[in-house]
Order: C-alpha cells, then sequence, then structure tokens
C-alpha cells in the first residue's frame, strides 16, 4: 500500500515537473517575441516633491501588452526574464525608451523633471552596463544628471567589489543612484558607507499602516534621519492617503511616490500631467 502511494506521488510529482519546465519554456519563448515585437511599453509614475507639490521625477515601469491577454504586470516575467537572460535586451529598451522619453519632453520645454529606471541584478552584474548607459545617453542627448539608476540590496550583496566600482563609475558621470525597496533586503548599513547611493526609497512595506502603527513610524523616521545625516535625499514609496503625507513632511521626507498622486500611467497620459502644469496641494 505505502509502497503504491509512493508510486503515485512520485509520478504526480514529475508530471507536475514537466508541466512547469514546459510552462517556463512557453513564456520564455513568448517573451522572446514580445520583446522582438516590441510588445513592451514602458508606464511612467510621478514622483512629487512633498515641499512644492511638483512632480520632481518619473519612475519608469514596464508593461507587457499582450495582444490577446492585454496589460501584463513586470511581477509577473522580470523574475523570467532574469532567470533566461532576457532582462539584458529588456533593461536596455527601456533605459533607451524611459531617457529618449525624457529629452522629448525637455524639448517641449515642459516643467523640468528627471527619470529614474530600475536595474536587475543580471544587468548590473553580467552586462556592460556603463557602456549601455554612456551609449544611451550619447544617442539621446540627456543629461546624465537627470537619470537615476534603482538598485535593491540583494543586487548590491551579490558582488559587494563590483557594486562598490560599477557605482562609483556611476558617481564619476553624475548619473543618480537610488536604493530601492530599502529596509527589505538583508544587506547591513554599512553597505550606506561603501556605496556611492544618493536617494533611498523607503519601501512601500514600511508606509503601509504607518502612519497608526508606532513601530514602522519610528523605523520610517529613523531611516530619514540616517539618511538626512548621511546627505541622501529620501523617497517614500506607496503613499495612499493624505495622513502619511503630513507625517512625512514633519519626519522631513523629501519626494513622495503612490497611488495618492497617480498610478504608473502610459507616456501619453503622463505627458498631459506635464503639460498641464499640474501640481498637487499638499494639504498637509
Ligand atoms: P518597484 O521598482 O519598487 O516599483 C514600484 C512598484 O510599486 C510599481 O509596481 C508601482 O506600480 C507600485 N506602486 C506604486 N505606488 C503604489 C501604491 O501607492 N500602492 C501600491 N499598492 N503599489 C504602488 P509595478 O509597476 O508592478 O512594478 C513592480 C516591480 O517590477 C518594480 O518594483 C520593479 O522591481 C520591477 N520592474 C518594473 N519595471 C522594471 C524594469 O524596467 N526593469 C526591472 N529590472 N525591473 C522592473
Ligand atoms: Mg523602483
Ligand atoms: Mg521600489
Ligand atoms: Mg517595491
Amino acid at each position: 500500500k505505502a509502497k503504491e502511494d509512493a508510486g503515485t506521488s512520485f509520478q504526480l510529482y514529475n508530471h507536475n515537473m514537466n508541466l512547469q519546465v514546459n510552462e517556463k519554456i512557453f513564456m520564455e519563448n513568448n517573451l522572446r517575441r514580445a520583446i522582438e515585437n516590441q510588445e513592451l511599453t514602458v508606464y511612467y509614475q510621478p514622483i512629487i516633491d512633498i515641499k512644492t507639490g511638483k512632480i520632481k521625477k518619473a519612475e519608469a515601469l514596464v508593461r507587457w501588452e499582450h495582444p490577446e491577454d492585454g496589460i501584463i504586470s513586470p511581477a509577473k516575467f522580470i523574475p523570467l526574464a532574469e532567470e533566461t537572460g532576457l532582462i539584458i535586451p529588456l533593461g536596455s529598451f527601456v533605459l533607451k525608451e524611459a531617457c529618449q522619453q525624457l529629452q522629448d519632453w525637455i524639448n517641449m520645454e515642459y516643467h523640468p523633471i528627471e527619470i529614474s529606471v530600475n536595474l536587475s541584478a543580471q544587468q548590473f552584474h553580467k552586462s556592460n552596463l556603463k557602456e549601455t548607459v554612456d551609449n544611451i545617453l550619447d544617442e539621446t542627448g540627456l543629461n546624465p544628471e537627470l537619470l537615476g539608476l534603482e538598485i535593491t540590496e540583494s543586487i548590491a550583496i551579490q558582488n559587494v567589489e563590483s557594486t562598490i566600482s560599477v557605482l562609483n563609475e556611476f558617481k564619476n558621470m553624475k548619473v543618480k543612484i537610488l536604493l530601492d525597496d530599502f529596509g527589505t533586503g538583508y544587506s547591513s548599513l554599512s553597505y550606506l558607507v561603501k556605496f556611492a547611493v544618493d536617494i533611498i526609497k523607503i519601501d512601500r512595506s514600511f508606509i503601509t499602516n504607518f502612519p497608526h502603527h508606532s513601530k514602522r513610524s519610528a523605523i520610517v523616521s529613523a531611516i530619514i534621519a540616517m539618511a538626512n545625516k548621511l546627505t541622501m535625499k529620501t523617497v517614500a514609496e506607496g503613499v495612499e492617503s493624505w495622513d502619511k503625507i503630513k507625517c512625512l513632511n514633519e519626519y522631513k521626507c523629501d519626494e513622495a511616490q503612490g497611488y495618492l498622486f497617480s498610478k504608473p500611467i502610459p507616456a501619453k497620459e503622463f505627458e498631459n500631467l506635464l503639460k498641464n502644469n499640474i501640481e498637487f496641494k499638499m494639504q498637509a
């Protein structure tokens, strides 16, 4: 009896594994085609200056416009892209698109903003990222000081020495570095000293339920105070209500990003915000 069960479960396990492998190959081929067929597009989410209520930056966030399935979120395909190396062409596409878009907006003489682009570990450690960024800045003519690159703590700890040297190269180029999802990774505070980071993005998980949750409030205010002492700026991610803005302002947080202001939107919609010189009333 026991033997029979073992046999059955072994077969099930095997069957599931095959399914997973097939599904992965299917998805990988789909994603490869999507990149070739230009089904990928970039959405933009505004990052707001808490003091003035003006748009300070846009974060570029990739979307997959699938011809049948509609918009697919990056959470569904970035991990696969990472695993298969497709993240390298995908990442270059987003970087190029975002830099070109910002340069177009600058040429239209809208209220000036900066652009922020997410990087993945593969891009950071397994490609000639500096050369790619150099070329894109050249081709688009974008001022390097207007470009920010978002890295996560997990990228940074994969290879500390290489991270330090790549970040220093970007510092020399005057490209800004943002530490994304701060507080959720495994890194130690000493990395804030070693790495040339300009801006800390406080992870959404700390902002959710804050300011009512006293422990989270304490952490948020301590992160901001620490960043200020290190002469780094701070962005609060995932801001969905005004009570948070009031608190963040008291703690001296610089910028805020979240559904309270806008979800990530297509370039044309973002352009309307700039065109109308949108300014949020910081009714804190
Ligand atoms: P992220 O870099 O931390 O980006 C912020 C995510 O939080 C975005 O999700 C955004 O839509 C979401 N968000 C912003 N404000 C709020 C809010 O108020 N409430 C809630 N619930 N969510 C909010 P999205 O666009 O789905 O992207 C998810 C993640 O996928 C990003 O997290 C980033 O890690 C990754 N990603 C997106 N685009 C790219 C890309 O071009 N390259 C790489 N390597 N990763 C990307
Ligand atoms: Mg980000
Ligand atoms: Mg983030
Ligand atoms: Mg995040």
